[in-house]
């Protein structure tokens, strides 16, 4: 699943490739993600040029400029008009489990499981995702994206963390470290992999308690979420099952997991079986070793479990009415 360190890449290299460019046309697929896609954003959409491309938690934030959704638009499509404030139209694609979003040349052959198309003249940005628990969602302006995280809870970015804000929000905690971390509240990005690789580079072991946390400790994990997020950044993310950069290129983080799917494999700084415990209802990866963490911790063996790669996936995305993803 896309986390922070993909969804930025994603945006890096998307922003070269669309700044600057008029949607010439919008096409949509039948199936439905997540939020579903509205026809009527189709006419409101085109006409308008691409001004920025951001990220916020795991989602990506397209700025529009222009021709937004003109009274005659809305007449021709015979859809009820869209509130908007004109001039500042704003796209919010979260790229779910398996969401690929790229820019391509529109020769290249349309792939499967294609639900959005921009045509950017000359390029066509592509929304393709197998398992749609994606999406990408119209909003009139930057108020209504940032009332729509609001809502969702989307806590601070986990760059520059308040230290006071991060010790509290943990050791007031009576939940484990790996919940905290995956809690968008406490720290927007942070997903199942860099939870896992996070704790592993604090040595902290994820099943301890917010609570037993020392002010140090805290520190140290906040910082390790730091580092750890910063260097798979670099690495332009994890590619573990679909995800692609939006330029198409695979990650290159998954070569260089600490713990993360490596359940079994020796660690790589004391050589121990790298551990795996379901915590939160997800595969947690950890050095029995490095990461005591200075509690005795009772593993009840189920160290060389299956990693997620070996999960089944679910075989369609989920019927109940769509919630903020995290
Ligand atoms: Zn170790």
């Amino acid at each position: 699943m896309p986390e922070l360190p993909e969804v930025e890449t994603v945006v890096r290299d998307l922003r070269p490739l669309v700044v600057g460019r008029t949607i010439a046309a919008v096409r949509h697929g039948k199936k439905k993600l997540r939020r579903p896609w509205d026809p009527a954003w189709n006419a409101i959409v085109a006409g308008c040029r691409v001004e920025a491309v951001r990220r916020r938690g795991k989602w990506i934030v397209i700025e529009l400029a222009g021709r937004a959704g003109s009274v005659s638009d809305r007449r021709e499509t015979g859809n009820p008009p869209v509130a908007h404030a004109p001039g500042s139209p704003r796209l919010v694609v979260h790229l779910g489990m398996s969401g690929q979003f790229t820019a391509v040349d529109p020769a290249e052959p349309p792939p499967d499981h294609l639900h959005l198309v921009l045509d950017l003249g000359g390029r066509e940005l592509r929304l393709r995702d197998p398992r749609r628990f994606g999406s990408a969602t119209y909003f009139p302006d930057d108020a209504a994206v940032e009332a729509f995280f609001a809502e969702a809870g989307l806590g601070p970015e986990p760059f520059g963390l308040d230290p006071d804000r991060f010790r509290r929000a943990v050791r007031r905690s009576g939940r484990t470290l790996k919940a905290i971390l995956l809690d968008q509240t406490v720290v927007a990005g942070v997903g199942n992999i860099y939870a896992d690789e996070a704790c592993f580079a604090a040595r902290l072991h994820p099943r301890r308690k917010g609570k037993s946390l020392t002010g140090a400790e805290a520190d140290r994990l906040r910082e390790a979420v730091e580092a750890v997020l910063t260097r798979a950044v670099e690495l332009r993310g994890s590619t573990i099952r679909d995800y692609v950069g939006g330029s198409g290129l695979r990650g290159g983080f998954q070569n260089v997991l600490a713990v993360y799917g490596r359940a079994g494999e020796p660690c790589g700084v004391c050589a121990t079986p790298i551990g795996c415990v379901r915590l939160s209802g997800r595969a947690s990866h950890y050095c029995p070793k490095c990461q005591r963490g200075g509690v005795r911790i009772r593993d009840s063996g189920v160290r060389g479990r299956p990693t997620p790669r070996g999960r089944p996936k679910p075989r369609r995305a989920p019927r109940s009415a769509p919630k903020p993803e995290s």
